[in-house]
């Protein structure tokens, strides 16, 4: 998901392999629409994945960022929902166990720059994940979290916030979304 300027935060970086800026995948690569695979072990490469998707992340000022959108195949993203850059989370293997009630927000995403849509969600999310570390994280999200959680798990389903869209949405902005392409 998108965001407001914050600033780059380099200093929690593993000492795994030289930090490195993705390339972010733009709709309609294909990639966006493959269902990525489960993490079977936090391997360096899969920890060095992490540090750059959160560099990444920081750089293109998102609040989310998935695998499958810098073209790895795994069911991992990171996410830090604060103003201040320091409340990075990334999550391994995510499952929404139970949603409840229902939000819209404006949405963006860093792979539909510039592009913003309403999407209906639920507002408090119980979630399940693995952490960097590999230990098992139980959570209840609301609020932005809760909304940011969704896109990303969505992603790794190859599901975009755009494909979430009713045909009245998507005709509005159907310019801008061909535009992406050029
Ligand atoms: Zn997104």
């Amino acid at each position: 998901m998108e965001k407001t300027e914050q600033p780059l935060d380099t200093s929690q970086i593993l000492d795994t392999d030289l930090p490195a800026l993705l390339n972010i995948r733009i709709y309609p690569d294909p990639m966006l629409n493959q269902k990525c695979e489960p993490v079977i072990e936090i391997t360096r490469e899969i920890r060095t994945l992490i540090q750059n998707m959160f560099i990444t992340m920081y750089e293109k000022n998102g609040v989310g960022l998935s695998a499958n959108q810098v073209g790895s195949k795994y069911r991992i993203f990171v996410m830090d929902t604060s103003q201040s850059g320091d409340r990075r989370r990334a999550f391994i293997n995510p499952i929404i166990v139970e949603g409840f009630g229902e939000q819209k927000w404006k949405e963006g995403c860093l792979s539909f720059p510039g592009i913003f849509a309403t999407v209906k969600r639920y507002e408090s999310i119980k979630v399940e994940a693995m952490n960097e570390s590999g230990g098992k994280v139980e959570l209840r999200l609301e609020g932005l979290d809760a909304i940011c959680f969704q896109h990303e798990t969505c992603h790794l389903d190859g599901i975009t916030f755009y494909d979430l869209l009713g045909p009245v949405q998507k005709n509005l902005i159907k310019k801008k979304i061909a535009n992406l392409k050029k």
